[in-house]
């Protein structure tokens, strides 16, 4: 039902100039393209240990990883799955991967076995990089082939193997030739509807992407040489992955890597290595905004904060700049298909534009946003709002293994459809005011509701089910279910609360339930999420 692109699409483009961006070249070539000039400098520091890696041991140590690979049986476009915390091995595993021409997905380690090996299967999952602690969670996974390698150096699972093997190995064989066009990284995402899928993201993509952010002559956009960037937004998400870890590695700056968020721990760290970039989500910024603790802490050394994967107010912006004496504050504006950055804040640019408050930043660099009207799919102008459209070469090439979702999320003209409605003002700067697709956001985290309304409709006591959004302070967004029980049950929402929690990873938990008699659907079956919505919002609810 999407309409065709015309020629009279009102099309917006950045304000800076497009730049040239090298996408011939494998990603791990183009990250590494100018490692000369820093290979002595501090690459990664382990925030828990305060070990550092330099730029030429991490070069070194993802070379010989790779040959580790490719001797365990590893080849070009298998798929190597990540189930880490934060931490070093999941940079030197995905360069490691990148340079064999495989293809990395990442999970949260918090998840459960069942949601894990659902996304190992969809994956066609070979090895798993994980820790011992989390082996119980993968073991069966064993039976059907897939090798576990663990990152300690000491004891370490039955029948797993260690890292640390796999780095002495043997030398890298140069065998295949990789193509831009190649898959390299798979993280999953529901996308605009439906179960979560893998997202494939290629060497082109991800160059373009990271090219957009940090290359170029006006910018150092985002970050240089000199900065010290924090990273304690999880790496099994693409977010950090790509705009922390990539643009980092490109730019040859420093990754203090946490692995959780705790915030005096963080604020001792920021002091300590005297952080210059804070990448933050709005709930991390709500725990620094709201501590006394920061009191305590010199902060001064942070120069820019920037806030992506949910909506930041205004008065969390407000408290967050009183905090970061010499901060600058911006949004970036990202969605896993896209790559995942379509717009970001252009405050931090060598020539700074201002940044209004509430803005998501301004498209990338060679890149075309537009903006639909969502009921006649005619493009708009300025200042009105509809469904935020992008193209470029950094979109996602495809969902795997589903061209019907696909198809349905990228047009024929190569737009990408996010789902999200926002509008573009007079300065081109980006505001995003709601949500057409069904996705829930749980402090930054996705919430597919299809996946938790098939759980629950396997409830032999449930009939019919639908789960949407309801706002919360802390975590922006909870999932909540809407029931109808079967005639003679008298399930409780305790009950079906429970039923989820053990299935499910935490930010997943039915936060309430409300029994209804039916659910709205359209005349297609399609659950009507918006009158849901609207009943929470009119507090009409029993
Ligand atoms: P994900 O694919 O997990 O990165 O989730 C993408 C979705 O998060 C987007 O489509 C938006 O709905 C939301 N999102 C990301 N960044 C922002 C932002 N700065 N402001 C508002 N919503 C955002």
């Amino acid at each position: 039902d999407q309409k065709q692109s015309s020629s009279n699409d009102v099309i917006f483009r950045s304000k800076l100039p497009d730049i040239y961006i090298p996408n011939h070249l494998p990603l791990h070539d183009y990250i590494f393209e100018n490692i000369s000039e820093f290979a002595a400098k501090p690459c990664l520091i382990n925030g828990p240990t305060g070990e550092v890696y330099t730029y030429a041991d991490v070069h070194a140590i993802s070379r010989e990883l790779a040959a580790g690979l490719q001797i365990v049986g590893v080849n070009q476009h298998d798929v190597v799955m990540l189930l880490l915390p934060n931490s070093p091995e999941v940079v030197l595993t995905f360069l490691a991967a990148s340079l064999i021409g495989a293809i990395t997905t990442s999970a949260n380690p918090f998840f459960t076995p069942a949601e894990i090996s659902k996304q190992a299967k969809a994956s066609a999952a070979k090895l798993i990089v994980t820790q011992s602690r989390y082996f119980d969670k993968i073991k069966n996974l064993q039976n059907d082939g897939v090798l576990i390698v663990c990152t300690e150096s000491d004891i370490i699972p039955e029948n797993c193997i260690r890292i640390s093997e796999l780095i002495m190995a043997g030398d890298l064989q140069v065998n295949s030739e990789i193509s831009p066009d190649d898959v390299v990284a798979l993280p999953f995402s529901s996308g605009t509807t439906g179960l979560p899928k893998g997202v494939m993201l290629t060497h082109k993509g991800l160059v373009t992407s990271v090219a957009q952010q940090v290359d170029g002559e006006n910018p150092n956009l985002y970050f240089n040489r000199d900065d010290v960037i924090l990273c304690v937004l999880p790496m099994f998400h693409i977010y950090a992955l790509n705009s922390i870890m990539l643009c980092s590695l490109r730019v040859g700056a420093t990754i203090l890597i946490m692995p959780k968020f705790e915030i005096t721990l963080l604020l001792e760290q920021i002091q300590r290595c005297k952080v210059t970039v804070a990448m933050v989500v709005p709930p991390i910024v709500l725990a620094i905004a709201k501590s006394p603790e920061t009191e305590k802490y010199d902060l001064s050394s942070v120069r820019m904060v920037k806030s992506g994967a949910a909506p930041l107010g205004k008065e969390l912006e407000d408290a967050i700049s009183a905090k970061f004496p010499n901060a600058k504050l911006g949004q970036g504006y990202g969605m896993t298909e896209a790559g995942p950055v379509l717009a970001m804040s252009l405050g931090f640019a060598k020539e700074p534009f201002p940044v209004k408050s509430g803005a998501c930043g301004t498209v990338v660099r060679n890149a075309e946003m537009k903006i639909l009207d969502p009921d006649t799919g005619d493009s708009l102008p300025r200042n009105q709002a509809g469904e935020i459209c992008i193209r470029g070469n950094q979109i996602m090439k495809g969902y795997l293994n589903d061209p019907v979702a696909t198809a349905s999320t990228i047009d024929k003209d190569g737009w990408l459809h996010t789902g999200d409605v926002g509008f573009i003002d007079d300065d081109d700067e980006l505001f995003i005011v709601d949500r057409l697709k069904e996705l829930i956001k749980y402090k930054g985290f996705q919430v597919a509701p299809a996946e938790l309304e098939s759980l629950l409709i396997g409830h032999p006591e449930i009939n019919d089910v639908a789960v949407v959004a309801m706002k919360e302070e802390d975590a922006g967004e909870v999932p909540v279910a809407f029931v109808v029980r079967s005639k003679e049950s008298n399930i409780s929402d305790d009950e079906i609360k429970e039923f989820v929690s053990k299935q499910v990873v935490f930010y997943k938990r039915i936060n309430k339930v409300f029994f209804t008699d039916s659910i709205p659907k359209a005349p297609s079956g399609k659950i009507l999420r918006k009158d849901l919505r609207a009943r929470l919002a009119n507090g009409l609810l029993n």
